[in-house]
């Protein structure tokens, strides 16, 4: 099946291997205008993979990524991306606001940074992203959830149709976690902007994501969120029994192994127990 319906993002049967190791094995799906979809699978199951091959970071095996119908860089023009685990050192002298000015004109800090035009759009991405009352503070004092709504300006402000998120609410408090999905949805909505939010723990977007990407064995399984999460599904995914279990409004993943023991496969063991 080729996934190109005239969306967003189509990727194609995509495979990636290290050193031999296949880390994704024809991976396929696509993004509509506007959605906002989480790709979702334990550590280690080709998140960061997934997504640094639909940047054209990593090369393919096989497959191919279109954005905005187009191939390899002419598409890029249409992507922001926020990376995982970006290292915002408090001696770092950039303030948000700096940084939120770089993602609209790069190089061009110096002449840039005079331009009315760009400060007053920079503003207002600030204010958006609900950054405006820290917008002056160095970006290295910041909380981890204020950090995140100034590298989503960041990445929003050339107004991409596609954002790609690598794990931004891993490390956030819970209060913070919500603040962000929220702000997410948002952003959907008002700009139809797609997003594509990778998490090792799907409970948090439950209720805020239109579809879902779960990556397991190298594979994928996509679609709505509620007919991809189902036991039959992520038991062929898997290649072994699994259970699927709605408590509390959270999902678990378990695994039946031969002696019947359970493991989550989705969630660390301390975030089972906030279940
Ligand atoms: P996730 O983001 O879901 O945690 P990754 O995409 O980072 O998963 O990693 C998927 C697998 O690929 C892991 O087994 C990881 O060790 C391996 N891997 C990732 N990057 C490299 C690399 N540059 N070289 C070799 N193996 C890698």
């Amino acid at each position: 099946m080729n996934v190109d319906d005239g969306g967003v993002l189509s990727a194609n049967h995509l495979s990636v291997s290290y050193a031999g190791k296949t880390v994704l094995d024809g991976v396929s799906f696509g993004l509509k205008p506007g959605e906002f979809c989480g790709l979702i699978g334990s550590n280690g199951s080709g998140k960061t993979t997934l997504l640094r091959a639909l940047l054209g970071f990593q090369s393919l095996d096989a497959g191919e990524v279109r954005i905005d119908g187009k191939m390899g860089k002419a598409g890029l023009h249409s992507v922001g991306y926020v990376p995982q685990k970006i290292m915002l050192d408090a001696e770092i002298p950039l303030r948000a606001r700096d940084l939120v000015t770089l993602g609209l004109t790069g190089k061009q800090l110096g002449f840039a940074l005079n331009s009315r035009a760009v400060r007053q759009q920079v503003d207002a991405m600030l204010r958006e992203v609900g950054a405006e009352s820290f917008a002056d503070e160095r970006i290295g004092n910041l909380s981890g959830g204020q950090q995140q709504r100034v590298l989503i300006a960041h990445a929003l402000i050339r107004r991409p149709r596609l954002l790609l998120l690598d794990e931004p609410l891993a490390n956030l408090d819970i209060r913070s976690v919500s603040e962000i999905v929220a702000l997410l949805r948002h952003l959907c909505i008002v700009h139809q902007v797609s997003i594509l939010l990778s998490a090792h723990d799907m409970n948090p977007l439950l209720s805020s994501m239109d579809s879902i990407v779960y990556l397991a064995n190298g594979r994928a399984a996509s679609g709505k969120t509620d007919e991809v999460v189902q036991s039959d599904v992520l038991s062929r995914l898997y290649g072994y029994p699994i259970e699927v279990l709605r408590v509390m409004n959270r999902v678990l993943v378990i695994a039946a192994n031969a002696s019947s023991d359970v493991c989550a496969l989705t969630s660390p063991p301390e975030n089972l127990m906030k279940a």
